[in-house]
């Protein structure tokens, strides 16, 4: 079967798309983009739900966002997307190529391997890509990306042969993508945030720095964890109260596509107000069984002692959250060395630097507890199961 492509078409009553500048790129992208894992086809355990979809399926899908006005599409090199990058670039090649945007990315930074790894993209695609990004830097990566020869320089040499149009930065981490938004070869950045883990956003807000590139971000409804506990339509909206270019959503469906960009607030809509952190804590609280963190990942805090003190907290909301095994898995990759050094640590200088003045040590010892008293019905292999770690 051939689709039948068709322009924006949207019903009466139904929301419609806007637009937003990205950056100093000179284009405009829908204020919601298409995220591809969930087309993709094949096994990819760490990735969240997916639907499976053959190429007929995942393109009546996409072809059901442009339809609506979405003309941003992100996805990532084969195999770690599994097969949506050549889906993106098949349905590219019936909608008509200069009508959509491609975002693409690859975790590598050093300079020849992401060279290497934007050419099979582009064959994958059986186009260029718009933009290309290099995907989840973090601290222990951030040399190679920026240093001379690293990733941002294969990136800048890749725009000038025409393999990709603007060159962008992804991390999961404010002070990576700051130096990204100061680095004069990044056009585009891409940051993760939603209602609950909302810190990084209200920093970016205060940076004047970041209205200078185009700035997309996932994550909006928390690996799909918080659309049971807020209508989409609010997840979205709330993202984009911020200066952002387009909040990116995973979509697998024709329902979901149409849940995200069409339908209009089906309940009195909350104001920002009703949003506030402290509110929406208490609305997911519900399914706590014990006194939620109120960290919202501004990631002021950081530990000379090498622990991840937000992804830890960040981890126990999603236990909570509906991610018990995932969570678990994660924070028992360390969560009880990590306690062992807040009870050695003397300074503590991360109590100074929480805005929220959060008992960061102590709740610490109450993750590594928790996880330690789901150790023995789990099944996930710990990193020192012998220690004991309840004190
Ligand atoms: S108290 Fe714990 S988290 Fe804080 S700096 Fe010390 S070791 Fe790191
Ligand atoms: S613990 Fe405090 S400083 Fe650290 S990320 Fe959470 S809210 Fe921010």
């Amino acid at each position: 079967m051939r689709l039948l492509f068709v322009g924006v078409s949207h019903r009466k009553g139904e929301k419609k798309m806007k637009y937003r500048k990205l950056g100093n790129t000179g284009l405009f992208v829908s204020e919601i983009a298409f995220g591809t894992i969930p087309v993709l086809q094949g096994s990819i355990p760490v990735l969240p739900d997916y639907f499976n979809l053959s190429e007929e399926e995942a393109l009546l899908v996409m072809e059901r966002a442009f339809s609506l006005g979405c003309n941003l599409y992100d996805t990532a090199i084969v195999p770690e997307y599994g097969d949506a990058e050549p889906k993106l670039g098949e349905f590219a090649k019936r909608i008509g190529r200069e009508r959509i945007v491609i975002s693409d990315k690859a975790r590598f930074y050093d300079g020849n391997e992401l060279y290497q790894a934007v050419y099979t993209s582009c064959e994958n695609l059986g186009t260029y890509a718009d933009l290309y990004f290099v995907h989840q830097v973090d601290a222990e990566h951030e040399e190679a990306v920026f240093q001379k020869g690293g990733g941002l320089d294969a990136l800048t040499e890749l725009k000038a042969e025409g393999k990709i149009r603007f060159a962008g930065l992804a991390s999961h981490y404010y002070d990576i993508l700051l130096r990204g938004a100061k680095d004069a070869r990044v056009d585009v950045l891409q940051g993760s945030g939603n209602l609950l883990e909302r810190g990084m956003l209200d920093r970016i807000r205060k940076e004047p720095l970041f209205l200078e590139k185009g700035l997309l971000i996932n994550k909006v409804y928390a690996a799909g964890l918080l659309p049971k506990f807020f209508p989409v339509q609010t997840l979205i909206r709330f993202v984009l109260s911020y200066p952002i270019s387009s909040a990116l959503i995973g979509l697998g469906t024709v329902e979901q596509v149409q849940a995200a960009m069409a339908e209009p607030e089906k309940v009195k809509e909350p104001s920002l107000k009703e949003l506030s952190f402290l509110e929406v804590l208490s609305v997911l609280g519900k399914s706590y069984t014990e006194a939620p963190i109120s960290c919202d990942r501004c990631q002021c805090c950081s530990c000379p002692y090498g622990t991840d003190i937000s992804t830890v907290f960040r981890q126990h909301h999603y236990f909570f959250l509906g991610k018990d095994h995932w969570a678990l898995k994660k924070l028992a990759l360390g969560i009880e060395e990590s306690a062992e050094r807040c009870r050695r640590c003397v300074e503590m200088p991360c109590l100074e630097q929480c805005p929220g003045r959060l008992r960061i040590p102590d709740e610490i010892k109450r993750v590594a507890k928790l996880v330690q008293q789901h150790r023995f019905y789990s099944g996930i292999k710990y990193s020192s199961p012998e220690k004991s770690i309840i004190s």
